[in-house]
């Protein structure tokens, strides 16, 4: 490409794409996906939770795989990647208009996916 723009967390790949879905998330999602579109919900926070340490994503590999994600009917989503024997979430929000991309430390798989449960419970966000 042109030589410029080192980096963009938008352009980071962002989720798999399952042909099935419907390919416009909305606030209306939960009334307008057909029964048994809707992926993971993580549930709502429990009062005690732990507070996730997110970070800007630093490209370290081109391949990463994600291994779960939570329902693209909700605003915010999670997603549970894997690259190079390491596993971290990533979290996309968004901000005017786009999605900005955050992540966790990358840490041994089964430590990534302890943490991806607890935040499919709410104890973790
Ligand atoms: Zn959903």
């Amino acid at each position: 490409m042109e030589g410029k723009a080192p980096y963009d967390a938008a352009a980071w790949p962002r989720r798999i794409t399952i042909p099935t879905m419907p390919p416009q998330p909305s606030k209306e999602a939960d009334m307008t996906f057909p029964p048994g579109f809707h992926g993971i919900h993580a549930a709502p926070l429990t009062t005690t939770y732990e507070r996730i340490r997110w970070v800007v994503p630093v490209p370290r590999t081109d391949r990463i795989r994600v291994r779960s994600h939570t329902c693209i009917c909700r605003e915010i989503q999670f997603e549970l990647c894997e690259a190079g024997g390491l596993a971290f979430i990533r979290r996309l929000a968004p901000l005017r208009g786009r999605d900005v991309v955050h992540e966790t430390e990358w840490t041994v798989t089964t430590r990534a996916v302890r943490l991806w449960e607890s935040l499919l419970r709410g104890q973790a966000r």
